[in-house]
């Protein structure tokens, strides 16, 4: 069997130089350990620019500024990176011999690596993806009748400490930047043969993977434009969508910067419970997060935002959860005079090792549906996939160097139950 800590990435990083060497050395050569750069042209002297970090804008300004080339040309490379997953420039065959050459020396076309690819049984398949050679975080793709949806991470871990969340058990090393956001999509577009508007297998995006995006904002923003540009994966607006614990200032930013669907993660209408399961609630509480969805609800055109409430037995899945949450839903669409302007939907929690939560009943994961339907608020069920691969919402988990003291407090945690840490992110179905 085999784990994601079998292979740590440095290891998978090592194999792949056996074979490679050219393509390792550049990985290795351009110091992506350490960078959290939010900056879209992030090449130091000397170093080549990797393509994946720029949206149509930047690279128009690559293509004119660095190479002093016409803006145009910047178009036909989106298309063969985004559209035919080709990365070597001598593969793009309609730019000129001395464009290609002159690409060579300017930049580069460098995805994630690869380090573990599973299917599971339901369709649902997933990616460990070798950031640098300490780090590794995980996407999700899960195609339903009609729709294919890919789960993107935005961080290397997550620096919020969700009670119920397995990615926070890991703690957090670095924000990913725009070539590692969008390098997840391109890596799933590839292995799906997606072609946008001729092909279409990816049909949605959420950024609900490993990483709160609002802590990442520059590097996510710039991504999902390349997710939504027709060069790109040419993406309707309502079909990226980015999930939030709360993160009220950004919230804003976003809404003057981008017009992508908003969903919030919710779990507790009342302060005292919801700061004991997202902590930032302590520093952004309901009333405040309720009045920046106002207002990003508020700007034109209108769109409803999505409310994330997992489920977990005992804790906030009783009656009286439910009330609680109608009203405050109800009150919403009020004040902003918009009929289903806060749709619910319901995840049943998803377990891991060492959790103290559990799975609310099927029986009260139905009743808590239909409180709120008879309150009339548009809830759903979000159904869990892929779960045979640790697949589903908050069971996500790379490999993370941890900066923060949490993954060691987890692990000494998992050993005093007599849980052994290592197998605690053991994949089931490698
Ligand atoms: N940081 C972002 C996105 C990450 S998680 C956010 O908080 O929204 C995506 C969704 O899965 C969130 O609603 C999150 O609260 C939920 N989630 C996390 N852990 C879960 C678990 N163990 N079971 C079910 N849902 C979970």
């Amino acid at each position: 069997m085999t784990t994601t800590r079998d292979i740590p990435a440095a290891a998978a990083f090592a194999d792949e130089a056996k074979q490679s060497p050219a393509r390792v050395l550049d990985q290795a050569g351009n110091g992506l350990a350490d960078s959290a750069s939010n900056n879209p042209v992030p090449a130091p002297a000397g170093a080549r620019t990797n393509l994946f970090d720029l949206d149509r804008v930047s690279l128009e300004d690559f293509f004119e500024q660095t190479l002093g080339e016409k803006r145009y040309r910047a178009h036909q490379v989106m298309k063969w990176i985004h559209h035919r997953h080709v990365t070597q420039f001598d593969d793009m065959t309609d730019l000129g011999k001395a464009l290609r050459a002159k690409l060579e020396r300017h930049a580069e076309v460098r995805a994630p690596m690869v380090l573990l690819d599973k299917p599971s049984a339901d369709g649902t398949h997933k990616w460990l993806l070798g950031m640098d050679p300490r780090n590794a975080i995980e996407a999700v793709f899960i195609p339903d009748k009609g729709r294919g949806t890919l789960c993107v991470s935005s961080q290397v871990g997550c620096a919020l400490n969700c009670q119920f969340c397995s990615t926070a058990t890991q703690g957090f090393n670095r924000n990913l930047t725009t070539a590692e956001v969008i390098g997840q999509v391109w890596v799933a577009a590839r292995h799906l043969g997606n072609v946008p508007h001729l092909q279409r297998k990816l049909t949605n995006v959420v950024m609900m993977g490993m990483g709160e995006p609002l802590m990442n904002f520059d590097n996510v923003v710039r991504a999902m434009s390349i997710m939504r540009d027709d060069l790109g994966y040419g993406l309707a607006n309502k079909r990226v969508t980015l999930s939030t614990a709360g993160m009220v200032p950004m919230i804003d930013r976003l809404g003057e910067e981008s017009d992508v669907s908003l969903a919030v993660s919710l779990h507790a209408a009342n302060d005292e419970l919801r700061s004991e399961l997202v902590p930032l609630n302590r520093k952004y509480p309901i009333a405040e997060l309720m009045a920046a969805c106002q207002r990003y609800v508020q700007r034109k055109p209108r769109s409803s935002i999505t409310f994330e409430y997992t489920l977990m037995k005992g804790v906030n899945d009783q009656p009286a959860h439910a009330r609680q949450l109608a009203r405050l839903m109800r009150q919403f669409d009020n004040a902003v005079q918009m009929k289903d302007a806060a749709k619910v939907n319901l995840i049943p929690f998803n377990p891991f090792p060492g959790t103290r939560f559990e799975r609310s009943p099927e029986s009260d994961i139905r009743a808590f549906q239909k409180l709120l339907l008879d309150a009339q608020v548009l809830t759903m069920v979000r159904r869990t996939r892929g779960d045979d691969i640790d697949a589903a919402c908050g069971q996500l988990k790379g490999q993370v160097m941890d900066r923060t003291r949490r993954q060691a407090e987890f692990r000494n945690k998992l050993a005093a139950q007599g849980i052994d840490p290592d197998g605690a992110g053991r994949d089931a179905a490698a």
